[in-house]
């Protein structure tokens, strides 16, 4: 197995430890702590002479560095580091890297822009917050020192994108970091770091794990950007459990065949919905009448399984359309096996305030889709029905 294999094969077998007694993956090792043959060999490992296994908290574990390599090499990096969250690996980036200033452009999920407006203030690290509209203003803030960028593309939840490799040239002209929240794109349709980026972020939440049954996060790039991360990680205690990196693992090996049957299903779902008399808008990057396709046609090689539809009326309509489906379920989360809805008035942005909703464009009437393995058909008869 090398990284000359392509993505299918290495979702499926990347990392994967080989097991004495035959297991095909690597199994689960649930120990905390693990023993020596002497003093000697344990110091070997405490003092990086040796890169054995010491103590789960500390990553320092077979089956979250096997899970790690699988990371690694999805997003072609030379190194990843698990965590127990999305935000718990947001938050380890954002304390070792961010603390000179963050950029956070365009929309983000609810948690990061509560995190980075009302938390990490506290401490003293400030970000500014840049719409897309707003990004003629990038050079003249990093030329003010900030050193970490940080944006998702498609974003949360209007889809907007962003033109990775453009943006990365700005920010390393001014010797800056950029991370990409590759969670709605996932590793099969957008490589960030091949595009220019630093470091890749996701919730493993979402479509890595796949199932809605795990919570977990990761963090991709290089050793010299992911190594200062490894002391907080470790000292915050965010490391994943290991039953957790199993299940992590276990999922990411049908990683490719789920995502691209995704972006199938969401392309004719959102061009159905498109021509829909109840429906103002749709959003989504594979539609060639949205505003960021051309950008998603040249980075991106499938468009995903989000898309967000703006019903007629008003907010109470929206709710009325999401309480009328049948097999779509109502739930915050994304990137499952089965297909949810959610308002993001409701969810995700709830805790902005009205006038910040309206400033990022994110409507009453918007109708967040993760749309999951179903029929396609079903799931069109589904909204249809529901749209009534
Ligand atoms: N990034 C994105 C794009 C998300 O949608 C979420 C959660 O919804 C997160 C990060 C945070 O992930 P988690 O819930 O695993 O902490």
């Amino acid at each position: 197995m090398t990284d000359k294999h392509k993505l299918d094969t290495r979702c499926v077998h990347s990392g994967e430890l080989k097991d004495p007694q035959g297991s095909p993956h690597t199994p689960t090792y649930n120990s905390t702590t693990f023993a020596f043959d002497s003093t000697a060999a344990l110091l070997d490992v405490v003092e990086g002479r040796s890169e054995g296994n010491l103590y789960t908290r500390y990553g320092m574990n077979p089956t979250i560095r096997s899970l790690e390599a699988k990371l690694a090499s999805l997003e072609g990096a030379e190194s990843a580091m698990a965590f127990s969250s999305g935000m718990a690996a947001e938050a380890a980036l954002f304390l070792s890297h961010g603390r000179d200033g963050i950029i956070c452009i365009g929309d983000a999920y609810g948690g990061t822009l509560e995190l980075l407006s009302e938390q990490l203030p506290l401490l003293g690290i400030n970000t500014h917050f840049l719409l897309g509209s707003e990004l003629t203003q990038l050079d003249s803030l990093l030329s003010q020192g900030k050193r970490l960028v940080f944006f998702e593309t498609p974003s949360n939840p209007t889809l907007e994108v962003f033109d990775i490799a453009a943006i990365a040239e700005q920010a390393h002209r001014h010797d800056a970091i950029l991370a990409i929240d590759n969670t709605f794109a996932t590793p099969i349709n957008q490589h960030p770091l091949s595009l220019g980026a630093d470091i890749a972020v996701h919730s493993a939440t979402k479509y890595l794990g796949g199932h809605s049954d795990i919570t977990a996060g990761a963090l991709m790039g290089n050793k010299k950007l992911l190594n200062p991360i490894s002391g907080w990680r470790k000292n915050l205690g965010q490391v994943p459990a290991p039953e957790t990196a199993t299940l992590l693992a276990r999922s990411i090996r049908t990683l490719a065949v789920r995502v691209r049957q995704q972006n199938e299903s969401a392309l004719a779902i959102a061009k159905a919905m498109q021509s829909h008399p109840q429906v103002n808008r749709v959003l989504y990057p594979g539609l060639e009448s949205f505003t960021g396709h051309a950008i998603a046609a040249k980075q991106m090689s499938g468009f995903g399984g989000m898309l967000t539809i703006e019903t007629v009326g008003d907010g109470t309509t929206a709710t009325e359309v999401v309480d009328r489906l049948k097999l779509i379920t109502i739930a915050a989360s994304l990137g499952g096996v089965e297909s949810l809805a959610t308002q993001p008035i409701t969810t995700t942005h709830h805790s902005l305030s009205a006038q910040e909703r309206s400033r990022r464009g994110i409507t009453d009437g918007m109708i967040r889709l993760s749309i999951g393995l179903e029929d396609t058909q079903d799931l069109i008869d589904d909204l249809t029905q529901a749209l009534q």
